[in-house]
């Protein structure tokens, strides 16, 4: 799937699911919607915290070196960004797209910057190894 498909899969994706206090952010699916794809590309298809890009995640969770979580009646969390509020303060302008295993982790916990700066960096670093244990072992086959 090349990025332009998958801007659109992700726009229909995300005007599907909107939670109530998204719909009060953003005011509507199609604005959330939108916000999400130009927040994608501005990301560069890349997680805020570890700046590790969804592809690369979904390989590592397609190898099997990365978890999902089952969420029920909604799939599972992992394999695309989510949106992180950021403090309790739920307005677009504060919002960025994050990996589920960042989001999850950061929780309530830290700031932005916070987070960004002491956890991001280690889960990038992490991420990198696990990545670079995947295309050695795709080499040798
Ligand atoms: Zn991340």
């Amino acid at each position: 799937m090349n990025n332009k498909e998958y801007i659109k899969q992700e726009f229909e994706r995300v005007k599907k699911n909107l939670y109530k206090a998204e719909r009060k952010a953003f005011g509507s699916a199609d604005k959330l919607a939108v916000w999400f794809v130009e927040q994608l590309e501005s990301q560069k298809f890349a997680c805020f915290y570890c700046e590790t890009s969804i592809f690369d995640i979904n390989q590592l969770i397609d190898a099997g070196l990365l978890k999902t979580r089952a969420v029920k009646g909604k799939g599972r969390r992992g394999p695309v960004l989510e949106i992180d509020k950021n403090d309790d303060t739920y307005v677009p302008e504060n919002c960025v797209l994050s990996c589920y295993y960042c989001n999850n982790d950061k929780s309530y916990i830290s700031s932005k910057e916070d987070y960004k700066g002491y956890f991001g960096k280690n889960r990038q670093q992490y991420f990198r190894t696990l990545l670079d244990k995947l295309n050695k072992a795709s080499q040798k086959s």
